[in-house]
């Protein structure tokens, strides 16, 4: 065990009690890359997992300037207020970039950030997009064995975050800009797909009315797509987050929802695959990093690519040359 870590059964200990600096410390060692940390934040894991999986899982996405962080601040209020503990994590595989993430920051929460029912945890910086999500799922499960029983989980649409967000949530909801028309064609049609709710953000003063035309624009468009789930069509409604205008009626839905899918046994469903689409995840993360842990395996890899693009090498050769790297 690594020097002035609690051991694992003092962790799990702690986040039970709701210790939150002990919560803090297990979500670091989860986060960790060190070979070490990574055996014994498994052990962690394992350890609490009975206590998993009886929150209430969020994702919320938007562009930059959509009003994420304000939403989040004010919805996650009313929340605790209403007796709730709610976690806002942040999925930003940009922040290794950055330096930083922008996302989860505090001071841009500022009622949540002193909040004792509310915990605050800016994205992993782990590199890749699967790093980071696979320590957010973790930590999102240690925060609900902390007795959070309400994960926000906010992300901004790079890449394929929104996807990744939307596969590790119960509801996905995205925020939307007033004034659609031309925004309309900006947004990336994937992510009306995959959104379980879009809320047009800003509806106040003079935005309030293009705010309701924005969003019958949007429901035009969500028309034409085909349904993800029979149990539930995806409504659009307008709010303010700066006003706590709206919020109401958005947890309203976000509560229908889950009564819904779980009366149809759909939510067990989303979950359990969830699960096991996590695996192949971690799997994949695994055999990847197994390939390139050395320098002469990333070497004979960046060989055997270049073999390929050539034209000298079969692709099934290389294959098998790299599977055999591994001792497959
Ligand atoms: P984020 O980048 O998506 O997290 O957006 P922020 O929450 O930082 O908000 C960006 C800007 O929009 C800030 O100046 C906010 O004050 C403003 N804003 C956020 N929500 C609302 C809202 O509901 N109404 C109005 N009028 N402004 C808002």
């Amino acid at each position: 065990r690594p020097r002035g870590l609690p051991d694992v059964a003092t962790l799990a200990a702690g986040i039970r009690a709701g210790d939150r600096a002990l919560l803090a410390r297990a979500i670091t060692l989860v986060e960790s890359r060190k070979a070490e940390h990574r055996a014994l934040a498994r052990e962690l894991v394992q350890e609490i997992l009975p206590l998993t999986g009886n929150a209430h899982r969020i994702g919320i996405t938007g562009v930059p300037g959509v009003g994420k962080s304000t939403t989040i601040d004010t919805f996650g209020s009313n929340l605790t207020a209403a007796g709730h503990k709610v976690a806002v994590l942040a999925v930003d595989p940009s922040s290794t970039r950055t330096g930083g993430s922008i996302l989860g920051d505090k001071t841009r929460m500022a009622q949540l950030a002193v909040d004792r029912n509310a915990f605050i945890r800016p994205s992993p910086s782990a590199g890749t997009l699967g790093g980071v999500a696979a320590k957010t799922r973790e930590t999102m499960l240690l925060c609900e064995a902390a007795g959070f029983d309400v994960i926000l989980v906010e992300t901004v649409g790079i890449g394929q975050s929104e996807t990744t967000v939307a596969d590790m949530v119960d509801f996905f909801l995205v925020l939307m800009l007033p004034g659609a028309g031309d925004e309309l064609q900006g947004i990336k049609k994937g992510v009306l797909e995959i959104a379980d709710m879009i809320a047009v953000n800003k509806a106040d003063g003079d935005g309030a009315v293009r705010a309701r035309s924005a969003a019958s624009d949007y429901r035009a468009a969500l028309h034409i797509l085909a349904p993800r789930s029979p149990d539930w069509s995806p409504p659009v409604i307008t709010i303010s987050g700066l006003a706590n205008e709206g919020l109401d009626v958005m947890w309203q839905q976000i509560c229908l929802h889950r009564d819904r899918l779980t009366a149809t046994g759909a939510w067990q469903e989303r979950r359990a695959g969830q699960q096991v689409a996590w695996m192949w995840d971690l799997l994949r993360l695994r055999l990847t990093e197994a390939l390139t842990s050395t320098p002469e395996r990333s070497a004979r890899l960046h060989a055997l690519e270049d073999a390929v693009r050539r034209g000298d090498m079969a692709t099934s050769t290389a294959v098998e040359d790299i599977a055999a790297l591994i001792g497959l």
